[in-house]
């Protein structure tokens, strides 16, 4: 069971999670985010830091150190667990402040970055034990690790997991860390924003758990993204193919890579509301019948390369040779199309953008168009659906369209626009595409 940072942000949600979590009947393992706001609290503190500009660092830290001294006394009540909070907090306040004497570098960045849920899950723990709740406190970051690639090192985590929970045969309740990791360079790390998602998926993977629910702080995966548009709905099941590829075009709900440990385990994943854990939710499983767009996601910060080389006109290798240069950055691609004398991507890493060029130019003309956005129509057979490709068009007449990407699989369209029109886009989809 993950537990996303809305829902352990205040301290009585807390006390509904541990409700929900000792409803149980079955061994469960708890991974938990930190509260929210604190992850981009330590974002601001580590880039304070970073800008030398030590009066802010300070400034960040003592405005979420008594966000925490608030936060304890409302949620403990007895003089003993109070007490175990304030040592919790001495030490990792006493951490952040020392950073402030000493010079600032990168793996210090992911320290910091740490901190947000190893307070969140000692904060739990000691709530747990004051409600005379048994339970063991797993450290994340003695079994999740990530490998030269930042690629999780499952089989290594199933492992390690295994080990640790062997050691408490009579205990039915683990809580452990979202997010947090260690790299193959034994520092500590983690699994990008909105990790907390990707740790739930690879831990029920490495135990075979039979379900892993994610809950937040809405009612399932929704059929468009409700921050920007007003009609929404919750899908009430997904195949794992249609939820990785909702997750990675943008559907926030859920880390983008989220989905692929538990498919590739068969766990089943249930998306649930903690402010209303009665909810159906979604039910992300491996067959899923009902055919047709299910959900609309977008996904911005993309850029287009087209390659245009009259020199690809009937020959062979050259896809290959292009496909190379991003592979010899490690730039992954999203979107390909292709003409008998023009290929065009989009990556969503500019780490490398400058290079890649500069490399493509061996190859002909290459032009780059920054700030476009995915926008990603998601169903079981939705390629194949009579009628889907012709109402996604209809709905985007007005939308300038710069690539279509149809066919790759059977249940994606991907079409990419510029991001000033994402908006437009999604909303005008969601009149086009569903019947309300
Ligand atoms: P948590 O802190 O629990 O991980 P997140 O904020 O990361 O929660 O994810 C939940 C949020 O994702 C929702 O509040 C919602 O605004 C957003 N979201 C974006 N797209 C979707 C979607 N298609 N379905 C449901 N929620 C979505
Ligand atoms: N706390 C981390 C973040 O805000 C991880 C998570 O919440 O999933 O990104
Ligand atoms: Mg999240």
């Amino acid at each position: 069971m993950k537990f996303g940072g809305t829902s352990v942000g205040r301290p009585e949600r807390m006390h509904q999670v541990k409700d929900l979590i000792t409803g149980s009947t079955e061994p469960t393992l708890v991974v938990l985010s930190a509260l929210s706001g604190t992850t981009n609290a330590l974002v601001g503190i580590g880039e304070a830091l970073a800008a030398a500009d030590k009066v802010l660092a300070k400034e960040r830290i003592d405005s979420l150190h008594s966000h925490y001294l608030k936060f304890y006394l409302e949620l403990l009540k007895s003089p003993a667990a109070r007490t175990k909070a304030e040592e919790i907090l001495k030490e990792h306040f006493e951490f952040l402040n020392i950073l402030l004497k000493i010079s600032f570098n990168e793996a210090i960045q992911r320290d910091i970055l740490t901190q947000g849920e190893l307070l969140s899950t000692k904060l739990f723990h000691t709530l747990l034990e004051e409600l005379g709740v048994s339970s063991v406190l797993l450290p994340a970051l003695d079994f999740m690790s990530i490998d030269e690639n930042s690629e999780p090192e499952l089989g290594k985590i199933s492992e390690r997991l295994k080990a640790q929970l062997s050691q408490h045969p009579n205990q039915h309740l683990f809580i452990t860390q979202g997010y947090i990791c260690k790299n193959h360079r034994g520092e500590v790390d983690n699994l990008k924003r909105g990790g907390s998602d990707y740790t739930a998926s690879l831990v029920a993977a490495a135990v075979q758990a039979s379900v892993c629910e994610i809950w937040t702080d809405i009612d399932g995966m929704h059929n468009n993204d409700p921050r920007v548009v007003d009609r929404t709905r919750p899908i009430a099941e997904l195949s794992f193919d249609e939820a990785a590829e909702l997750a990675y075009f943008g559907a926030k709900i859920l880390h983008p890579a989220s989905i692929w440990p538990a498919q590739l385990h068969n766990v089943p994943v249930r998306l649930l509301n903690t402010m209303d854990p009665a909810a159906v939710g979604t039910l992300i499983k491996a067959d899923v019948v009902e055919t047709g767009v299910k959900a609309i996601a977008a996904k911005d910060g993309i850029t287009a390369i087209n390659i245009k080389s009259s020199r690809m006109l009937l020959a062979y290798g050259f896809l290959r040779r292009i496909f190379e240069v991003f592979e010899a950055f490690k730039t992954p691609i999203d979107m390909i199309t292709t003409s008998e004398v023009a290929v065009s991507v989009t990556i969503d890493d500019l780490s490398h953008l400058d290079q890649i060029v500069e490399e493509l130019r061996r190859f002909g003309t290459v032009e780059v168009d920054p700030n476009q956005a995915i926008i990603c129509v998601v169903g079981n057979q939705v390629a194949e659906t009579k009628g889907s490709i012709s109402a996604v068009m209809d709905s985007l007449v007005d939308i300038p369209i710069r690539m279509v990407s149809f066919g790759g699989s059977k249940h994606n369209v991907s079409i990419l626009v510029d991001a000033k029109y994402k908006v437009q886009a999604l909303k005008s989809l969601n009149e086009g595409v569903f019947s309300w």
